[in-house]
């Protein structure tokens, strides 16, 4: 009798501790990161200026809770600041061409190492511009196991995007855009959300954007076909109005789902040997 009660003591003391530490864990998890429970993305935006890449990956980062990366907000950023680099980069951008290489693959690389936001996957828009930068992405993903689900092109004639650029507005905190005539601001001139005032850009006039067409056409078009032969490369009609193509988008997204879902790559199909 004895030896038993001993038993259940011992029993009890264990049952105890464990109960102890499912408390402690439970209350650590209060306040704490939440479970992950939206699908994480991976993509980005091909187009050119004035395509509607900064229009759409805003709707695309509420989606999907992850970071919306655009290598022409960081660099009007540093612009801003008036940093040396901004300085070399402004006289680049005005002229309509390409800032080197390295500086944006830095950037990038800075960005999804230590933005937060990027843990739940990223939107790439205006990155990778050339070849050499795809195949740097590609590099810095396989490095962190990762793969690239989605190359969207937004693929629109250059005659429509004479009147979107000089007609577009920006505020520069945020990199909002608005258009004076197709998506004018509530009040003229100030941003919806903070009352701040919006601006142009200094590229954004007919002139620039003739040099940043022909850049695109000769360095960024190979970036297309780079994509294709990867089998993500997916074209939407973006000379549709913004919410035939966030419909769009929304199909690319839907088809994946189902896709992934026929083919059974999902947890438990893989516990079940499915995969
Ligand atoms: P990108 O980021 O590709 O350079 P933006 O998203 O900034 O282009 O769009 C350029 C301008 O065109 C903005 O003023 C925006 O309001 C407007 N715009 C974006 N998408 C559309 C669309 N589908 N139809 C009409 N105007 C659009
Ligand atoms: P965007 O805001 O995407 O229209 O970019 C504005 C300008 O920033 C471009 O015309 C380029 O001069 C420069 N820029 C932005 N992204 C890149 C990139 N990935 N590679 C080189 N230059 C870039």
């Amino acid at each position: 009798m004895g030896y038993i009660d001993d038993e259940v003591k011992r029993l009890q003391s264990i049952v105890d501790s464990l109960d102890g530490r499912i408390k402690a864990l439970e209350k650590s998890q209060i306040g704490g990161p939440k479970p992950k429970t939206a699908e994480e993305i991976r993509m980005i935006l091909i187009g050119p200026p004035g395509a509607g890449k900064g229009t759409q990956a805003p709707k695309i980062k509420e989606k999907f809770a992850c970071c919306h990366l655009a290598t022409g907000d960081m660099l009007r950023s540093q612009v801003a600041k008036k940093t040396t680099l901004g300085r070399e980069a402004k006289k680049i951008m005005d002229q309509g061409g390409l800032v080197s290489d390295d500086i944006v693959i830095g950037m990038i690389k800075e960005e999804l190492e230590n933005n937060q936001e990027c843990k739940g996957g990223f939107i790439l828009d205006g990155f990778p511009r050339t070849v050499p930068q795809a195949e740097s992405l590609d590099a810095m993903l396989r490095e962190r196991n990762q793969t690239l689900q989605h190359a969207v092109e937004l693929q629109i004639d250059d005659a429509l995007l004479v009147a979107r650029i000089t007609g577009r507005l920006v505020h520069p905190a945020s990199g909002r855009t608005y258009h004076s005539t197709f998506n004018p601001p509530k009040l003229a001139m100030t941003d919806d959300v903070t009352g701040e005032p919006l601006i142009q850009r200094s590229d954004d006039n007919a002139e620039a954007l003739k040099k940043r067409l022909a850049t695109y056409h000769k360095q960024t078009a190979p970036v297309v076909g780079y994509y294709q032969n990867t089998g993500i490369w997916k074209a939407i009609d973006a000379s549709q109005e913004p919410g035939q193509v966030w419909k769009s988008l929304l199909t690319i997204f839907d088809n994946d789902k189902a896709k992934a879902k026929s083919s059974g790559s999902g947890i438990l199909s893989k516990l079940a040997g499915r995969s």
